[in-house]
């Protein structure tokens, strides 16, 4: 039996019958904004990182309409190696469009979006792949620690994350970010997510499927500089809230139907105090508080429909996400795969 076996494999016996069918794909996406700086040493650390596991590789840079050399350095690395492209969009439309443009144009059975400032170790895709390999869709990245932020910071990261954590419906996970692997059906359902405001954490926690964090320590920027400040930070908090909760238009309903209790309340008191003691004129300043209190409550509230509202309307003008400028290298193959930006 055997021996009939082994004549029927012949010589090759000992080869995997199809060794380029079982190797899968992996692609790297990496949105770039103004990164010239530490590009050339990203690009090697993230090669030596790939090339050490056992997948076809693939790096997909994202130019988010950088001001300095950026593009250029992209465009020679993918004229010297094959599996590198570049997805160069017509202007600087944001990380979160500029990685939905990398993910779109990511044709690979998974796909790992990695910070283009060292922030991400990329030897830390090893790790990603092998819990792919076992069956998870999504595997991120939850950072240890936080070198090189202030307290500040982390206090409000601290206090966001418990706030979205209570408000949203759908799990969105701590001290994570955008750092990931996503499986080819987990890219493919977030494709299928087209809003405007993209609170990429949020929409990576509602697509479900199998998640698993790995913690890792996180690096300061290796060069460069940060494109975030509090203003920013703040309106990324409130873009998380409003697009995963809309607890705070209820907000006003019950502020409301507490303080009408309140004053039916006082207005018994006055209309009792006004029958037993008459009506001597007085109450200005209380009469002053009220109003001014009343008055800044309602146009919290009013901002609070606005804040919605102005997202309802921009997303109702179903602009597409990002423009490309221009496709080089794998980026274009992706694209007759039928990547749109809308
Ligand atoms: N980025 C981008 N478009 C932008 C801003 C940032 O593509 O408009 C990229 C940037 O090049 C980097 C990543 O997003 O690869 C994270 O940006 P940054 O390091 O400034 O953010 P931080 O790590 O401080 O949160
Ligand atoms: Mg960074």
């Amino acid at each position: 039996m055997s021996g009939s076996l082994d004549a029927a494999a012949g010589p090759h016996a000992s080869r995997p019958i199809a060794p380029a069918a079982a190797r899968r794909s992996l692609c790297v996406v990496v949105p770039c904004f103004d990164e010239a700086e530490v590009l050339p040493l990203l690009h090697r650390r993230l090669v030596a990182a790939l090339d050490a596991i056992d997948a076809d590789w693939s790096i997909l840079y994202v130019d988010d309409g950088s001001r300095d050399a950026t593009r250029s350095l992209i465009e020679q690395l993918a004229a010297s190696e094959p599996r590198v492209g570049l997805v160069a969009l017509a202007r600087n439309f944001g990380k979160e469009a500029a990685m939905t443009a990398g993910l779109d144009h990511a044709d690979a059975d998974a796909v790992v979006i990695v910070d283009a400032d060292l922030q991400d170790p990329p030897e830390l895709i090893a790790t990603f792949w092998r819990h792919f390999l076992e069956g998870h869709d999504v595997v991120y990245g939850v950072r240890r620690s936080r070198a090189g932020e202030s307290w500040l910071k982390r206090a409000t990261a601290n206090a966001f994350y418990r706030l979205i954590g209570r408000l949203s419906l759908t799990p969105v996970p701590a001290d994570t970010g955008d750092f990931r692997l996503l499986s080819r059906r987990a890219n493919e359902a977030l494709r299928r997510l087209r809003e405007r405001h993209r609170f990429m954490k949020g929409l990576f926690g509602w697509i479900g499927f199998r998640q698993l964090g790995v913690p890792y320590d996180r690096e300061p920027r290796a060069a460069g500089s940060t494109k975030w400040n509090y203003w920013r930070l703040w309106n990324f908090a409130l873009e998380g809230i409003t697009s995963f909760s809309a607890a705070p238009l209820k907000l006003a309903t019950y502020v409301g139907l507490a303080t009408s209790l309140l004053a039916f309340a006082y207005g018994v008191v006055v209309i009792v105090r006004t029958l037993l003691y008459g009506d001597p004129v007085a109450g200005y300043p209380s009469l002053m508080v009220v109003i001014l209190f009343l008055g800044g409550l309602q146009l919290m509230a009013l901002g609070l429909i606005g804040e919605y509202l102005g997202r309802l309307y921009m997303e109702g003008k179903q602009r597409p996400l990002y423009l490309v400028d221009r496709l080089v290298g794998i980026a274009r193959g992706a694209d007759r795969a039928g990547a749109a930006s809308d």
